[in-house]
């Protein structure tokens, strides 16, 4: 074992269990993957619910998909301190509050996050120590395909999303950033390499409710 892990369980060991960033382009399967894990796993994980100031897709309950809030609301929080990061994305303004991983943390749940590129840069920054997993399409072509598919972006939003994508997959690259690289291809497939990474979590929330 690295000292490097060392360090990181000892952390783990006096903060509680270690949250999750899933991270990836918009398109990649993020959402569908970490649905199915808090259906799985419903008194394990808890979802660290982001503001945003995108419009609500249909289907998206606010307090629970997103804080959908304007960007005069979200620019006066982030002066105020309570974001843990935030960043542009898209048009729209996205982050994380500290009140958000703070409400998940109080149940002894593991945290999850979904946030874009510079969310993990700015993530890094900061003491949380996460397990970092980037979910990726099998190509660009395959994440216009599903974006297309959803049904859920206009033709600029999604020109938007495929540049992003573009970036975020270049950037991915750079050795060591993530702990794992799921290519999405199989969703089967992606969900059982998951939930392998998130074992030793898992076990240890279950053990900890146990007792
Ligand atoms: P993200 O949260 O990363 O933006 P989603 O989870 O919304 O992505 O997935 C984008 C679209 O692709 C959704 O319509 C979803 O049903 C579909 N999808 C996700 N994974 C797969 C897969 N392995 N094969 C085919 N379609 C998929
Ligand atoms: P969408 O609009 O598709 O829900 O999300 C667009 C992008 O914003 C995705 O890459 C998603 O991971 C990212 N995102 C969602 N919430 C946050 C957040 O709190 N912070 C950051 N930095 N990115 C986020």
């Amino acid at each position: 074992m690295t000292w490097r892990r060392l360090l990181s369980r000892a952390l783990a060991a006096m903060t509680g269990p270690r949250p999750v960033v899933l991270t990836g382009p918009s398109g990649a399967g993020k959402s569908t993957l970490l649905k199915k894990l808090m259906k799985d796993y419903e008194n394990v994980f808890g979802f660290s619910v982001s503001h945003t100031t995108r419009q609500p897709r249909p289907g998206e309950v606010n307090g629970k998909d997103y804080h959908f809030v304007t960007r005069e609301e979200m620019q006066k929080e982030v002066s105020a301190g309570g974001f843990i990061e935030h960043a542009e994305f898209s048009g729209n303004m996205y982050g994380t509050s500290k009140a958000a991983v703070q409400a998940v943390q109080a149940q002894n749940l593991i945290c999850i996050l979904d946030v874009d590129m510079q969310g993990v840069k700015n993530l890094k920054k900061t003491d949380l120590h996460p397990i970092y997993i980037s979910v990726q399409p099998p190509s660009i072509e395959t994440l216009e395909k599903r974006l297309r598919d959803r049904q859920t972006e206009t033709e600029e939003s999604l020109q938007k999303r495929l540049n992003a994508a573009c970036i975020d997959m270049e950037l991915s690259k750079e050795p060591g950033l993530f702990d794992l690289i799921i290519i999405n291809n199989d969703l089967e497939e992606a969900y059982s390499k998951l939930k392998a990474i998130l074992a030793e979590e898992i076990q240890k929330a279950q053990e900890s409710t146990k007792s």
